[in-house]
């Protein structure tokens, strides 16, 4: 599988605040409202604002997050997992929210990263427009090109609101996603302690 790439556009070729608001009223009147009646005046500043939120993983460099590392653990050499990381995020193809968690491991080889940084990369990853599989990938790419350890398990457990609320109408499916690399890849027995731990 080839490597998802994923640049973000420079913050000087994004369009202005203003084009991206008459966008909104163009989708609002699209629907079949009136985008300039009281209710939805404000919406499209709304709307932008709340896309600042949503999409702020473009301007987050998850390399960076990952760059200040430890090496005094005191010969700890085991898993490193987080469990139940909130994953906001929303797909690529219906920009519709999709909603989980996300657990990380690794195994260190002497380089560890502070904990939360872990959960700034998962962040920095989902918020953006995102396919599972792709989120998936990049967060275990990201640790991967970091912190060179000896493996990488991510898993993501989240339901997408584009086959819960559209389309196929499913509110109660869940899609998981994994992905495994050194020895979790190599080694079954660490990929079911993993499950294992985070109750999977
Ligand atoms: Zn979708």
């Amino acid at each position: 599988m080839s490597k998802p790439t994923l640049k973000p556009v420079p913050k000087s070729e994004r369009p202005s605040p203003e084009a991206a608001m008459d966008a909104v009223r163009t989708l609002i009147a699209w629907a079949g409202d009136d985008p300039d009646r009281e209710g939805l005046r404000d919406t499209p500043k709304r709307v932008i604002n709340a896309y600042r939120e949503w999409f702020r993983g473009y301007d987050v460099d998850p390399a960076e997050e990952l760059s200040r590392t430890f090496e005094d653990v005191s010969g700890y050499d085991d898993m490193v997992i987080l469990r139940e990381i909130d994953v906001e995020s929303h797909c690529e193809h219906h920009i519709a929210p999709f909603l989980g968690r996300a657990y990380v491991a690794y195994l260190p080889t002497e380089k560890v990263v502070g904990i939360s940084k872990l959960v700034k990369v998962v962040e920095a990853f989902a918020k953006r427009l995102q396919t599972q599989e792709t989120m998936t990938a990049q967060i275990a790419d990201a640790i991967e090109d970091a912190l060179k350890p000896r493996g990488v398990a991510v898993m993501v457990d989240a339901v997408h609101q584009c086959m819960s609320t559209r389309g196929v109408h499913h509110p109660d499916v869940s899609t998981i996603t994994t992905q495994f690399t050194g020895e979790f890849k190599t080694n079954p027995a660490l990929q079911d302690r993993f499950l294992r731990v985070i109750g999977k």
